[in-house]
């Protein structure tokens, strides 16, 4: 393709993302195919020569859109919100478009100023202090695994450079709540903890960790011989949004001078706003915490931000230096290759840098202030209905519930639950997450979605009174 043509596609292409994001409310908001529809229409080998780009464009739309859910769809209240908001995709556009990577500071000197530069406004938009540096990783799964990696170096005072975990004479412990995000108990089994040094600590009735568990699960530990080393805390769980409590947490790590990381994901987003920042209470004693820039915030996927307390040490433990990627101003720059696990770095602190800049600050708040009342508005109606449970209290902008006809438990409440579930994905009306919280299924409603509004919300409530009477 030549420029020439890219132009005249390009602008084609704009087009199709432009008509999709205004008619997106007019299709099933869950993909209604089957598995390997998709493979039985494609050709299954390359062609040998080149296509018409008419013809691509023609099966995006003939053979691809019917196999999508829509994320941006106004009744998509699925897992957790992922906008996309149209200027970051802008960014994304032109990051990949510049083909640039970020290697070194050298070999693209405004990609690492410029993911610095953004990451600080971030930081202050959130409220941290002045002490934390931010990174651009992929995912919050990514930015975990490096939280623990981090952790266990410091524990072992760089065992990375002797025999590694192999050589410890005690187990290392890391101590999550039972409500982590699975990502993390894959990143603790991925940094070579092993199943059986990762404890889950008790919830209170709000499914948010209890100090005193994780105090008394420590004190076990060394008991036994053990080496606690990191806690893992959640602001904003996945199944529920609980809020674990960071003050009290913090104080047992630095006393026991444990690692702290505190994966807020998702209620990263809303410490934007200043009357949520009681949420995280105790984050100053974190040593590092991940907010999604890609979730609810808008930054188009992938964004997660990674700010560490101790820069020093997140170098030490990931830095590589080949001399083909050493220059004469490595003293004076950071070179980003040494703050994660890949070289390469794409240009990703545009699509942050287009987003802030196109929308401003106070937009942002207000979509997110709009979001939290949505969420209030639908408890409201939920709390008043008989028959209409809500399971966990609606701090940010995620409904748990439960739909309990008279004399329904049990299996058969379960049975329900997942009917109900499933007729209304299956209706292409709204996308839900059914999900189980000790061991019952419920249905998570996660309000957020860029074009959703009050209207939308007050549509699904009608919505779900109809459709659990079947
Ligand atoms: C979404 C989420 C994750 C995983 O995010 P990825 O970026 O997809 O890895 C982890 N923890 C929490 C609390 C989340 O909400």
């Amino acid at each position: 393709m030549t420029p020439e043509d890219f132009r005249q596609y390009g602008h084609q292409l704009i087009d199709l993302i432009a008509d999709y994001r205004q008619s997106v409310a007019e299709r099933p908001v869950m993909a209604q195919v089957e598995p390997g529809y998709l493979k039985a229409a494609l050709p299954s080998e390359a062609p040998q020569q080149g296509e018409p780009f008419e013809a691509i464009l023609a099966d995006v739309d003939k053979l691809l859109m019917p196999g999508l859910s829509h994320w941006q769809h106004p009744n998509f209240y699925g897992y957790f919100p992922s906008n996309g908001t149209l200027s970051s995709v802008l960014g994304d556009f032109l990051s990949t478009g510049l083909g640039v990577l970020g290697l070194s500071w050298q070999s693209s000197p405004a990609l690492s100023e410029l993911e610095e530069t953004t990451l600080d406004w971030l930081r202050q938009l959130l409220g941290l202090s002045a002490q934390w540096s931010g990174v651009i990783q992929d995912t919050a799964s990514t930015s975990t695994l490096v939280a623990l990696i981090c952790a266990r170096e410091r524990a072992t005072d760089y065992a990375l450079v002797r025999g590694g975990l192999q050589a410890q004479a005690k187990p290392l412990v890391v101590y999550v709540s039972a409500h982590a995000h699975s990502s993390v108990d894959k990143a603790a089994l991925l940094a070579g903890f092993g199943r059986q040094n990762i404890r889950l600590i008790p919830t209170d009735e709000h499914f948010a960790m209890r100090p005193e568990a994780l105090q008394a699960a420590i004190e076990q530990d060394l008991a036994a011989g053990n080496q606690p080393c990191a806690v893992v805390a959640t602001t904003g769980t996945t199944a529920t949004t609980a809020l674990d409590p960071l003050a009290a947490i913090g104080a047992i790590t630095q006393a026991h001078k444990l690692w702290l990381h505190v994966d807020s994901a998702m209620a990263g987003s809303a410490m934007i706003l200043p009357e949520c920042r009681w949420m995280w209470d105790g984050i100053e004693l974190a040593d590092s915490v991940v907010v999604n820039a890609h979730k609810w915030l808008g930054v188009a996927f992938d964004c997660s931000i990674y700010y560490v307390r101790d820069p020093q040490h997140l170098i030490r433990v990931m830095s590589t230096n080949p001399s083909y990627l050493q220059s004469a101003v490595d003293g004076q720059v950071k070179n980003l290759r040494d703050w994660g696990i890949p070289l390469g770095r794409r240009f990703r602190a545009l699509k942050l840098w287009f987003m802030l800049r196109s929308e401003g600050v106070e937009a942002l708040q207000q979509r997110l202030r709009r979001d939290l009342d949505n969420a209030r508005w639908l408890a409201e109606q939920i709390e008043a209905a008989p028959h209409w449970q809500l399971l966990a209290p609606v701090q940010l902008q995620t409904l748990c519930i439960r739909h309990c006809p008279p004399g329904l438990e049990g299996e058969a409440l379960d049975a329900h639950t997942r009917a109900w579930a499933d007729r209304l994905n299956g209706s292409g009306h709204a996308y839900v997450t059914p999900a189980t919280l000790e061991g019952r299924w419920m249905v998570r409603v996660s309000v957020g979605a860029l074009p959703t509004e009050r209207a939308h919300v007050e549509q699904l409530w009608a919505r779900l009174q109809t459709i659990v009477n079947g």
